[in-house]
């Protein structure tokens, strides 16, 4: 067989039970690469699967793919992608024991929330974008003696760059507004955690999926991830990961002229002012450990009004009690263990400069056991300490006080970043000014992570490029185009 040829079924690995294709999804067909790359469970650190491993030849060949679906997907509207994007919401609805099973082996994401929440969120992505594209209304008016139109053309073949952190959930919230605005796809999942996307492949082949509409390649970031984004052929790149590699995949949709978003990192506030529910706040804050701090929306750095300090401190310590490290297939696991070998010597390395610049560990600063590491409280020395200052992506959280609403503005935006903020206040005059005054993409009161998807996501900073979301991907994914016809001119 050589490198390129396709075949009607991929190789497999069996992960948790499940058969899940290891190869490249390409024009409706599978197709291997001669080298592979190991992808290692969390939760025991075997190998769990050998996965192909694109180069430039086999992200041209899924690129070339997307390129020849284009004008037939694009060609059939709106409402005709819906039916598609439905029946593989569908697909994944049936399987949503199957995906988590896969996801959870990859990542270690609690199998309970993947079952509960994470997967069906992946189906209600499609539904929900195939519904707001196919709700859309050509904007019409008069003015200066014309009549005027705006309509949304497909931009093309859209790259999507997915991180490891939330593989499935990512990579169908990008995926599913790029379709549903007419675009076809190559998704590149990361490489720490890419077979739950691997089956994503292959419902989207039972779903009917036209072939060539959505296009899997599996591999390295600096490799395929790279030579997809340069492609001359793709018309978009979206990409949710960390703020270095933005800056190089920004790059390269720069020197093609190609519009680019990017969903990077967090390192957002959570406040609370002493008119707050401590115990709503502190169990919160304790929470921020869930998933091993691997969220890019977590509140990592605690800002407390000095007065109540004491106070949450103590209840938030009994939070923390009721949490379990352990494997994240049982279901009274709340704290799953990180990705990988490397992420968790980063992590560690992150707490052991802290410590050596004279930052105070006051909970945890250790490892826990296989890849777990102990849910750390460090107390910086200052705002420019590099813990305050950088985002671990960790079970890592800063605590940090403050006197007024100012000083806790002043910590909140005292980042480069600017992703998300979390405040805890009984007062609606304190919720608006503070929710106006932080800079971020989205700010939650008395509350974390609740989402309306039609809602504007993204971040500030070095948090983001551009927005998420609703109608803002779908306009992302479209050219939007201004018809003029003069008065009179046509009958
Ligand atoms: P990463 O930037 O290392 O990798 C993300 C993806 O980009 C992977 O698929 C990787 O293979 C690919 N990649 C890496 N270098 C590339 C390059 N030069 N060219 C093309 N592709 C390349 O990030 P990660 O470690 O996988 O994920 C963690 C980061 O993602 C954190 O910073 C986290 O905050 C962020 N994140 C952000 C959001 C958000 O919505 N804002 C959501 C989840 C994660």
């Amino acid at each position: 067989m050589t490198a390129l040829a396709g075949s009607a079924t991929p190789t497999r690995a069996t992960v948790a039970g499940v058969e899940v294709p290891t190869d490249h999804f390409i024009g409706g067909e599978w197709v291997a690469s001669e080298t592979r790359f190991d992808v290692i469970s969390p939760i025991d650190q075997s190998v769990i699967a050998q996965v192909s491993r694109a180069g430039a030849e086999e992200v041209d060949r899924a690129v070339r793919a997307a390129d020849a679906a284009f004008p037939a997907w694009a060609a059939l509207g709106p409402a005709g992608r819906a039916q598609h994007l439905h029946r593989l919401a569908d697909a994944i609805e049936a399987n949503v024991d199957r995906l988590a099973a896969v996801e959870c082996a990859d990542m270690a994401m609690l199998l309970e929330s993947l079952r509960l929440r994470v997967i069906a969120r992946g189906a209600l992505n499609y539904r929900s974008y195939a519904d707001l594209a196919a709700q859309y209304e050509e904007r019409d008016w008069h003015s200066k003696g014309t009549w005027n139109r705006v309509q949304r053309m497909p931009a093309g073949p859209a790259a999507v760059i997915t991180p490891w952190n939330a593989p499935f959930m990512l990579s169908t919230w990008k995926t599913a507004p790029a379709l549903a605005a007419g675009c076809t796809v190559v998704l590149k999942p990361a490489e720490w955690s890419p077979l739950a996307c691997a089956l994503l492949g292959e419902l989207a082949s039972e779903a009917g999926l036209p072939a060539g509409v959505l296009n899997i390649v599996q591999g390295i970031g600096e490799e395929a991830g790279a030579a997809l984004v340069a492609h001359p052929l793709i018309r978009r790149v979206s990409f949710t990961g960390s703020p270095d590699a933005a800056r190089q995949i920004g790059v390269s949709a720069a020197k093609n002229l190609v519009p680019f978003t990017g969903e990077l990192g967090g390192k957002g506030p959570l406040i609370v002012f002493d008119d707050a529910d401590l115990d709503a706040a502190a169990k919160k804050a304790a929470g921020q450990y869930d998933d091993s701090g691997q969220v890019c929306l977590a509140g990592t750095r605690l800002l407390v009004q000095e007065s109540v300090r004491d106070a949450f401190l103590e209840r938030f310590h009994t939070h923390l009690a009721a949490h379990r490290l352990g494997d994240p297939r049982e279901s009274d696991t709340t704290i799953s263990p990180l990705i990988h070998p490397d992420h968790l010597a980063r992590v560690e390395a992150f707490v052991e400069r802290a410590r050596a610049a004279g930052d105070t560990v006051v909970l945890g600063g250790e490892r826990a056991g296989g890849l777990h590491y102990a849910p750390t409280l460090i107390e910086p020395r200052s705002n420019d300490s590099e813990i305050v200052q950088r985002e671990v992506f960790g079970p890592v959280l800063t605590l940090q006080t403050f006197a007024d609403e100012e000083g806790a503005i002043a910590l909140a935006n005292g980042t480069q970043y600017g992703l998300s903020g979390i405040v805890y206040t009984s007062s609606m005059g304190r919720a608006d000014r503070i929710g106006r005054a932080i800079r971020a993409g989205v700010v939650w009161v008395n509350t974390f992570l609740v989402r309306d998807l039609t809602a504007p996501f993204g971040g500030v900073g070095i948090s983001g490029i551009g927005r998420e979301g609703g109608d803002y991907a779908l306009d992302f994914y479209s050219d939007l185009k201004t018809l003029q016809i003069l008065d009179g001119s046509v009958r």
